[in-house]
């Protein structure tokens, strides 16, 4: 049986067609669905009897539903284990800040490109999620919504400031429930696309895709390294795509877009941490209006890999910054609970004020 949580509101309105009903209970239906979040076609109290049964026989309504929710000692930054209907287990973090929380989530459950560095590389790939279950994740918090009416109008902490596309999967791998999931956001769930970024290893032809798209999501690029050689060591997937082509397609989505991008680089002892990486990195980024936001190794149980030491962070930073880029060093929120970035899917670690 379908899910109707995968449908966009055209999508619904040819359902009801369909079925005989007027066409405008899309919109209710899909209120129920994703911001009211209803379980059940009976929660859908506003619709005839005889609707809720016809939807119910065609139908189901796929809900996440919380395994587990990890609070860390630094701030409330909670990583939430979400159980798929088929059993799948995925996380979602929530961070939040005075103006506004932040929510990251997983778009595959598992990732096929195998980043070194990264534990939802080490587990594999499992498979991609659904529209629903993208946005569902977004629905679980529903107090945190915008505009709903539950909601203390003036705790803005309380409400999503930003949404990033940064937990477990590659987002353009999934590109298809990616855009449609982006849909439902924007237009059921009522979150701006300027509100949201995208965090990809860098697959150029679906960056250039995204830029044609009538949304202005955010792009972040995963960088890793300024030569092709030690990036593709790092990152299997750039073995498939020169430097140089992926910097064309960040060109494009810059020029169609007019926003500053982002490249990630997540700095690694002894492999991307030299003086000579930084100043290459500069050099890559001469003429890309880009925003470098360093992010120190996370560490996960099996991983080879450490972080640099302060001190040479520091160095690596000021060789960008005298270069002219402006750089950001993101705070390892949620470490302590393995929700920082690619800490996601690690097996085992340290459990904190377990709730759930
Ligand atoms: N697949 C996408 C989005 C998920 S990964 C991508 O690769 O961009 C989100 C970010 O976490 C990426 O910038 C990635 O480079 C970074 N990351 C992966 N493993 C990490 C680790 N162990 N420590 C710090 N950052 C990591
Ligand atoms: Fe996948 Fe991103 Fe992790 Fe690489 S860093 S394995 S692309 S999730």
């Amino acid at each position: 049986m379908k899910s109707i949580n995968d449908l966009t509101r055209d999508e619904i309105k040819e359902v009801l067609t369909q079925l005989g009903q007027p066409a405008y209970r899309a919109t209710q239906i899909c209120e129920w669905l994703h911001r009211r979040r209803a379980m059940s076609f009976d929660d859908m109290t506003n619709l005839p009897l005889a609707l809720r049964s016809k939807l119910a026989k065609h139908f189901r309504i796929t809900r996440v539903t919380k395994t587990e929710e990890t609070v860390s000692d630094d701030g409330g930054t909670t990583k939430y284990v979400l159980k798929l209907a088929d059993g799948g287990r995925i996380e979602t973090v929530l961070l939040p800040h005075p103006r506004g929380a932040t929510l990251c989530i997983s778009t595959q459950l598992g990732c096929a490109y195998r980043c070194r560095f990264c534990a939802t590389g080490h587990m594999g790939f499992k498979r991609d999620l659904s529209t629903g279950e993208i946005v569902d994740q977004v629905s679980f918090f529903k107090e945190y919504l915008p505009l709903d009416d539950d909601a203390p109008k003036t705790d803005t902490a309380r409400a999503f400031s930003n949404l990033v596309f940064m937990g477990m999967g590659e987002p353009l791998a999934n590109y298809k429930n990616l855009i449609r999931a982006i849909t439902i956001l924007t237009k059921e769930v009522g979150i701006g696309s300027r509100r949201m970024t995208v965090s990809t290893s860098g697959l150029p032809d679906k960056i250039m895709r995204l830029a044609r798209e009538p949304y202005e999501v955010r792009l972040a690029i995963s960088l890793n390294s300024p030569f092709d050689k030690r990036r593709k060591e790092l990152m299997p997937v750039a073995g498939k795509t020169p430097l140089s082509e992926l910097m064309s397609a960040a060109r494009y989505y810059f020029a169609k877009r007019n926003r500053v991008l982002t490249f990630e680089y997540v700095l690694i002892a002894g492999e991307n941490d030299r003086m000579r990486d930084a100043h290459a990195l500069a050099a890559l980024l001469r003429d890309v209006p880009a925003k470098v936001n360093l992010i120190a190794l996370n560490p996960f149980p099996g991983s080879r890999h450490e972080s640099p030491d302060k001190d040479r962070i520091r160095r690596f930073q000021s060789v960008l910054r005298e270069r002219g880029k402006k750089v950001t060093l993101r705070k390892s929120l949620g470490c302590d609970i393995l929700a920082a970035c690619g800490q996601l899917g690690a097996k085992t670690g340290a459990k904190k004020r377990k709730r759930g």
